[in-house]
């Protein structure tokens, strides 16, 4: 299993833009637990996992007047801290943690809350988002940017990470954010999710980032996240004529591709790539769940002997269909089936079904069909130095543009390499 070196989702130009706004509006934010030394912040932050601030900072007055020390934790009864911050949940393995932690305290750091990473990490219950916090609130020093839910929440809207573990978000934010603004990061974002980019109803009419959130016009239209991602030759080919598209890309796009599919909660394609390819659409070089399959099939052409429909026990596939042959829908057994009435109307019933991005693979006409209804939020394209001619297939089909320009405008985010293979990431302007 290979893991990919390159970072796909860094737009350091977007990045900037956004600390730019999100320092308008909150270059004073800050933590909203209550705390006045290193160590009140360090147990304030350990009870906050699970549990509300607000919730924390009822809790801490009466705990700091018991205990106001590292040496008063580190001899305390744990039953007695239990039932002192029973309200903040996982209160048996806080307590634990807290204890442990100040007994470390008190014997290693000499009372004294380390000012390193590394040391912070020695402490039980502590990881990477609070060290940061503890870093960046109490010593100004910028090691990574905490990654909370609210941080993960965006990083996903802005797609500069689709990972799910907090680390991974972090490494990928540390890789678009400059550096001198990780100190800020992690309290702007969370103000902004607070307040504005809330997990339910993202308040996007009055946001001061739609115009340059990739997400908006997901989240308006209640849809998934929108990628689409093709390889095509240096002469705009997908296959030559015999269909056989298999071997544009070199390895290592491939491994993106895998990788890409991990990042998407489903693939789309159309039957006519499903009949060609008969392609499996699962996760092989990365390592990942695979994500549902959905298929556009019209009239219900796609083979009970495919890949797709022989392994549809194992995962999960959709198709949505304008036919209503009843015999074959049975034959599809672990298949839902569900009706064909456009791209929109099957992007929402998607969205019911609890996917949040998706990812279109092809073919060419699937492509320009969600191009021309403008439902797509994000390109990747990957170009080999090869010419297929004439007789290809193209990568893109009617876009109905007539002149020039009328063309469909895009924006380059980021080009990578993969050996002599190019990616380009582009959104449409
Ligand atoms: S436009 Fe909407 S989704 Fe994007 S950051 Fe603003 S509130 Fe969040």
């Amino acid at each position: 299993m290979e893991e990919m070196k390159t970072n796909i989702y860094e737009d350091k130009k977007l990045a900037a833009k956004m600390i730019v706004r999100l320092k308008k509006h909150y270059n004073d934010s800050k933590t909203a637990l209550k705390w006045s030394n290193p160590f009140e912040l360090l147990i304030a932050t350990m009870l906050s996992a699970q549990c509300t601030d607000d919730r924390v900072n009822l809790v801490t007055p009466s705990l700091f007047r018991k205990y106001p020390t590292p040496k008063s934790f580190a001899k305390a009864l744990e039953s007695e801290v239990r039932e002192l911050i029973k309200s903040c949940g996982l209160y048996k393995t806080k307590a634990k943690s807290i204890i442990t932690s100040s007994q470390l305290i008190e014997n290693k750091f000499n009372g004294q809350v380390p000012d390193s990473m590394e040391n912070l990490l020695l402490l039980r219950g502590v990881a990477r988002k609070t060290a940061n916090i503890i870093l960046s609130s109490c010593f100004k020093k910028a090691e990574g940017i905490a990654v909370d839910t609210h941080v993960a929440r965006l990083a996903k809207r802005f797609f500069f990470s689709l990972k799910e573990e907090p680390n991974k978000i972090e490494q990928d934010l540390m890789d678009v954010f400059d550096k001198k603004d990780w100190l800020k990061v992690n309290y702007m974002l969370v103000e902004h999710g607070r307040h504005i980019c809330k997990a339910i109803k993202p308040e996007c009419a009055q946001c001061f980032l739609r115009d340059c959130c990739p997400s908006f016009n997901a989240v308006q239209q209640k849809r998934p996240f929108v990628t689409v991602k093709y390889a095509q030759s240096l002469d705009g080919k997908i296959a030559a004529k015999s269909s056989d598209s298999k071997w544009i890309s070199n390895d290592d796009a491939r491994v993106f591709a895998h990788r890409l599919r991990v990042d998407n909660d489903a693939i789309l394609i159309g039957i006519n790539t499903a009949i060609n390819d008969d392609p499996l659409l699962d996760v092989r070089l990365v390592q990942g769940r695979n994500p549902v399959r959905v298929i556009l099939d019209s009239n219900l052409k796609i083979s009970v002997n495919s890949k797709i429909v022989k392994t549809a026990k194992e995962i999960p596939t959709i198709i949505f269909t304008k036919s209503k042959d009843q015999a074959k829908i049975k034959k599809l057994k672990y298949i839902d089936v569900f009706p064909l009435k456009g791209l929109q109307d099957t992007l929402e019933v998607l969205a019911k079904k609890k996917i949040k991005r998706l990812l279109v693979e092809g073919g060419g006409e699937v492509i320009s069909s969600f191009m021309r209804e403008k439902l797509v939020d994000t390109i990747f394209v990957v170009v080999a130095p090869i010419f297929i001619g004439n007789d290809g297939i193209p990568a893109i089909g009617n876009l109905n543009v007539t002149k020039v320009k009328a063309s469909i405008k895009l924006n380059k985010v980021n080009e990578y390499s993969f050996a002599d293979n190019s990616l380009f990431r582009l959104n449409l302007r």
